[in-house]
């Protein structure tokens, strides 16, 4: 058997290929292990009859240092794409019509989207105590703060567009960290908010924006510039049946690849794969570990790109629109594409992606084409404007695991993976079960693995 590599990478998706361009300059042999042909996970663009579209994620936050250096990292390969201020144009539908979210003070006592009752609460959101209980829902800790309208027509469409979720199963302490300690830490979410931003911020962190970022071409050309950058000889595709052991000094890992049985052997082992497939990957754990891990819980996400060639209705600016759950309706959010991305469209047309079912409607994940496009045709109808529904571009992506839910049980989650990492020193399990759900947080996670692993080795 060969001698063993250094560090053996388990998925292609974002984060793993950003852990194997961050290591391409550490002189450690490095292998990628895919078990699809090719690298990129959920992300999923493609070109068609002049569209652009995505069928995975559409576009990030720049949330991070560690994103604007990958994209500084990666400038040869390719441009990222960060919009103009028309993405701070968010809508959301209330009785039958898209309100813009409030940007401000004087938008924020006008809007019909939040009641006035808990418009004049907002105002002593300040001096109300903190939260005691760190396992608290968000639909709880939204209520206590700010009131039951801004649960509704605020956070709940926000928790769809990010989580496809539902706050009553989201814990803020393991989903939306900087919200839980701007309470701890600060007392109030608007105090904190504002303490924040007078707080000294170094070259490093003034990086991180809250900048909507895509990728000229699309994300795909994003995969793209990581694989080329990391060097295509480091990939290892169309990966069948992996699973890893520990041995004495090193991991064993035994895969089909290309009809054969292969074994190999690899000193630092990191899985970037979903909860789901941890118990197959790795069936040395116990049965308590592999519960732990794989009872987390993602939701059915159907993914609909819809484009329309001359498109004659009123088009709303902006990024995007978002269906709190208590409006009732079959779609859970649009987002406007070409209204702020070039080239997505032809002149004169138009894109949308459009989100639906979710952990609260998850039934949409089994509907065929044909039910989904009567949904679209109805619902785009009504909120668009259409008389007629006869999109140029029709296109549908069906994901049983899209978004993991970071509920109460996360806690437990990410003490029982730091255990079995202190257990089998060399063994690092990421990916989207623990460190976040966003591109972003994908790319810092994989950055910081990086930096430990290179002064490990
Ligand atoms: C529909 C949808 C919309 C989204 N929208 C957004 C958005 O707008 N903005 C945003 O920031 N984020 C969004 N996200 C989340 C974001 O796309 C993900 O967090 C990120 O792309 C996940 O990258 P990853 O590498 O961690 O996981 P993945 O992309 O899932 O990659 C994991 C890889 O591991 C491979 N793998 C799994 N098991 C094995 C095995 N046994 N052997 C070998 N390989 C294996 C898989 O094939 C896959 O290639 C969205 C996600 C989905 C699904």
């Amino acid at each position: 058997m060969n001698k063993p590599h250094d560090i053996v990478i388990l998925g292609a998706g974002l984060t793993g290929l950003t852990l194997a361009h961050k290591l391409k300059d550490s002189g450690k042999s490095v292998l990628l292990l895919e078990k699809e042909e090719k690298p990129g996970g959920v992300i999923d663009t493609h070109r068609e009859d002049g569209f652009i579209y995505e069928l995975g994620p559409n576009t990030g936050v720049v949330k991070y240092d560690e994103v604007a250096e990958l994209f500084d990292e990666l400038k040869e390969y390719c441009k990222p794409y960060i919009p103009d201020e028309s993405v701070k144009k968010r809508y959301i539908w209330k009785n039958d019509r898209w309100e813009k979210l409030p940007s401000g003070l004087k938008e924020g006592i006008k809007t019909p989207l939040f009641s006035w009752k808990d418009k004049f609460r907002i105002l002593g959101e300040p001096f109300r105590k903190p939260g005691k209980n760190p396992k608290e829902t968000l639909d709880n800790m939204v209520r206590r703060r700010m009131g039951e309208s801004f649960l509704n027509y605020a956070v709940d469409p926000f928790i769809l567009g990010v989580y496809a979720g539902d706050p009553s199963m989201i814990v803020p302490k393991y989903a939306l960290p900087k919200l839980y300690y701007l309470e701890q830490d600060y007392g109030s979410f608007i105090g904190g908010a504002i303490k924040k931003k007078f707080e000294k911020k170094d070259e490093m962190e003034k990086k991180a924006t809250k900048d909507v970022f895509s990728i000229q071409g699309g994300l795909k050309n994003l995969i793209m510039a990581l694989y080329k950058s990391t060097g295509k000889s480091k990939f290892l595709f169309n990966v069948k049946g992996l699973q890893v052991k520990p041995e004495a000094n090193h991991f064993q890992l035994e895969f089909h690849h290309q009809d054969k049985n292969v074994k190999i052997q690899a000193n630092r082992v990191v899985s970037t794969a979903g909860a789901y497939e941890i118990p197959a990957i790795f069936p040395f754990l116990n049965d308590e570990e592999i519960n732990d891990i794989s009872n987390l819980q993602y939701a059915k996400v159907v993914q609909a790109a819809v484009g329309f060639k001359n498109w004659e209705a009123p088009y709303p600016e902006g990024f995007g629109g978002l269906v709190p759950h208590i409006e009732n309706r079959d779609i859970l959010g649009a987002l406007f594409m070409s209204s702020f991305l070039p080239e997505r469209a032809p002149d004169g047309g138009q894109l949308f992606s459009i989100f639906m079912g979710g952990i609260r409607r998850e039934e949409m994940y089994e509907k065929s084409d044909q039910e989904l496009t009567g949904i679209l045709e109805k619902e785009m109808k009504q909120m668009f404007g259409l008389n007629q529904f006869h999109p140029d571009l029709l296109k549908f992506n069906r994901y049983q695991y899209a978004i993991p839910q970071y509920g109460k049980e996360s806690g437990k989650r990410f003490e029982t993976i730091t255990n079995i990492e202190n257990q089998y020193k060399g063994l690092v399990i990421a990916g989207n079960l623990k460190g976040g759900i966003g591109m972003a947080d994908r790319i810092k996670q994989a950055s910081d693995i990086a930096k430990t692993l290179k002064t490990q080795l």
